[in-house]
């Protein structure tokens, strides 16, 4: 039986990096509203204009057109469980979440928290890169890919985000503080939050995870 897992945390706190792990070790589908969001800004559609307006300020897009989107990809993919990038960010997702399994029967296995501080955020954010087709991110320091602008797994463009800017960022910052903290509270509630020290490289966070994944599904 596959995991239910929500990836939970501040711009920048591994997030995006974390899922894609999972999703190679365990086998787990993953999805991120950003990524789609992204994706339908790049195709042009009404849906990924209308977002990018509010994307690129640094704000929340509406919970209605964010709850649309993961129900939508849910009826698609997610029969065997799934890994949530950035879903929920408000407590109203989160119960709309809740809803959506409740009525297939299911529930939320793990919701992870990644903790990290305002400098970490800070340091990574400045210096990602962010492939345009896959949505790969990496950092202008990685060695390897720093002469080599192109994606390790598509070939595609490595780019920085547009809401990656410092003004940006501080924008975003304010948005998780206000609606996506208090997720805190309500995952504890469940028994289902589990929080990590995010400020640590790639594979010691990674360890954790795998420790928390394993013991769900013995
Ligand atoms: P991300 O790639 O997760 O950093 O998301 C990029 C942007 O997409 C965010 O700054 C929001 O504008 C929007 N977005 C992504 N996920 C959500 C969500 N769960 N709720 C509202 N807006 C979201």
């Amino acid at each position: 039986m596959k995991s239910r897992i929500v990836l939970l945390g501040a711009p920048g706190s591994g997030k995006g990096t974390q899922a894609e792990m999972i999703t190679r070790h365990f086998a787990i589908s993953v999805t991120s509203p950003g990524t789609i969001l992204r994706r339908e800004r790049d195709l042009g559609t009404p849906l990924g204009l209308e977002a990018d307006e509010t994307s690129k300020q640094g704000g929340l897009v509406s919970d209605e057109i964010i709850v649309r989107l993961i129900e939508d990809w849910l009826n698609l993919h997610g029969q065997e469980g799934f890994v949530f990038d950035g879903f929920p960010r408000t407590v109203t997702q989160a119960q709309r979440l809740n809803e959506i399994l409740e009525k297939r029967g299911a529930a939320l296995d793990l919701a992870i928290w990644l903790e990290v501080s305002e400098e970490t955020v800070r340091d990574r954010i400045a210096s990602r890169l962010q492939c345009r087709r896959c949505g790969f991110t990496t950092s202008l320091t990685s060695a390897g890919f720093a002469e080599r602008p192109v994606c390790p797994y598509c070939d595609g463009p490595l780019i920085r985000r547009n809401d990656d800017d410092a003004s940006v960022l501080q924008t975003r910052l304010e948005e998780f503080k206000s609606k996506t903290e208090p997720l805190l509270s309500f995952y504890e509630k469940d028994d289902a939050l589990h929080r990590i020290d995010g400020n640590r490289d790639r594979d010691a966070v990674f360890a954790e995870i795998i420790a928390l994944i394993e013991d769900r599904e013995k």
